[in-house]
């Protein structure tokens, strides 16, 4: 199979396990189990039941008649919006945490740069009684005050990154150390597919649920499984990797991914990676980054917290290399309009994020019995305060 991982944790040149010494026992552990793990017929029933009746699952696969009609196209909005917690990101923790459990662990830490990934880990760990810490830096603790009070009252302890640019990378950081120091008890909840093997190509068989519901709901919506486009948004790359999954091997499926460009791909303010960046090894993995010529990160910058990421997971960035995904940036003007077109012509308010997939209509076009299927990855309700500044409502 060539889009998946290979026995080292690559695709193609892309992944593998770029990890301080001292981390490798915690690592292996989880190589040597994951698959196992996951395969074991008790923990897929577990995990179903949860996605099934705590999660919401399946989400629909809703036919977008209005929006179809004023692009002339056929567009399926895959309704990840509509998870408890209001986005995908849910489909991954659920899953971690009970990894987590089949590995003996009772504590469970993370980072967050906006708070939606600490969100959901805090949800799942209040679900499952364990101990939840989640690392943050303080510029997004003071940025990000709702998310940090909702970890706060699912009974998380958020501890603040006080180190460099205090933000998600120094959170990160700072969760490296604390698993360091706590390799026996503690799991880490890495939020995409991203980090070293084998975290993207478990998040992303987490998160694979969306495709395998999109064939079958597909099926039943135009006596196929397979539509001509699978278009989702990419920070890390789970939402897109859980809708792309199913449909990698098949290249008669179309996938498109679609990046934010922030106030312009060559502005300096964009997190546009597959144009601006190149290979290097960030998070433990070696894949796509922006980076300066000695190596330096690149701070990125989107509108939507969510797909502010100097990098993408190394599937993405094999598919970007093999040219099996189409990139696309969208700046966040574009963005911006395509969500509040979304709400006027469905009913339905998106995350930002979402509505950088949903403004490639404006740009790119389709065949009129073309069959689109585009993953809504969050609802909007977390980006009112953006909204309301973006269109001064
Ligand atoms: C976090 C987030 C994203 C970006 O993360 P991926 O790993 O690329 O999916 C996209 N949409 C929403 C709603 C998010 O919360």
């Amino acid at each position: 199979m060539k889009y998946s991982v290979d026995k080292d944790g690559y695709y193609g040149e892309f992944g593998g396990a770029f990890v301080p010494e001292m981390l490798y026992p915690n690592i292996e552990e989880l190589r040597l189990k994951y698959i196992d793990i996951m395969q074991d017929a008790d923990f897929k029933k577990e995990f179903d039941a949860l996605l099934k009746e705590y999660v919401g699952r399946p989400t629909p696969l809703y036919f977008a008649k209005r929006l179809s009609e004023k692009y002339n196209t056929k567009i399926y909005l895959k309704r990840e919006d509509l998870c408890h917690t209001g986005a995908h990101k849910i489909n991954n923790t659920i899953g971690q945490i009970l990894m987590a459990k089949r590995l003996g662990k009772n504590r469970v830490i993370a980072e967050t740069g906006a708070g939606q990934h600490g969100v959901a880990t805090a949800t799942v760990c209040a679900l499952m009684g364990i101990e939840c810490v989640v690392y943050m830096g303080e510029i997004d603790i003071a940025r990000q005050a709702p998310n940090v009070a909702r970890m706060k009252m699912l009974g998380a302890t958020v501890i603040p990154a006080l180190s460099g640019s205090r933000t998600l990378k120094d959170a990160t950081n700072e969760a490296i150390r604390d698993w360091i120091n706590n390799p026996v008890d503690t799991h880490y909840i890495i939020g995409s597919v991203v980090g070293p093997h084998p975290y993207p190509d478990m998040v992303a068989r987490f998160q694979s649920v969306i495709s395998e519901e999109i064939k079958k709901q597909l099926l039943a919506h135009e006596n196929t499984e397979d539509p001509d486009y699978v278009v989702a948004c990419v920070g890390g790359g789970s939402n897109a990797a859980g809708a792309f999954y199913h449909y990698l091997e098949n290249t008669s499926v179309k996938l498109i991914a679609v990046e934010a460009a922030g106030l312009g791909v060559h502005s300096g303010e964009s997190a546009a990676t597959s144009v601006l960046g190149n290979e290097g090894v960030i998070h433990g993995s070696k894949t796509l980054l922006m980076q300066t010529e000695d190596g330096q990160i690149t701070e990125p910058y989107s509108i939507s917290a969510g797909l502010d990421y100097p990098g993408v997971g190394p599937l993405h960035a094999y598919l970007c290399k093999t040219k099996r995904a189409e990139f696309l940036s969208i700046t966040d003007d574009e963005a911006m309009q395509a969500g509040l077109e979304l709400c006027k012509l469905e009913g339905i308010i998106p995350a930002i994020e979402s509505a950088h997939a949903l403004a490639i209509f404006k740009t790119k076009k389709f065949k009129k019995d073309a069959i689109i299927v585009l993953n809504l990855s969050g609802r909007g309700d977390k980006d009112l305060d953006t909204y309301i500044k973006y269109f001064d409502f």
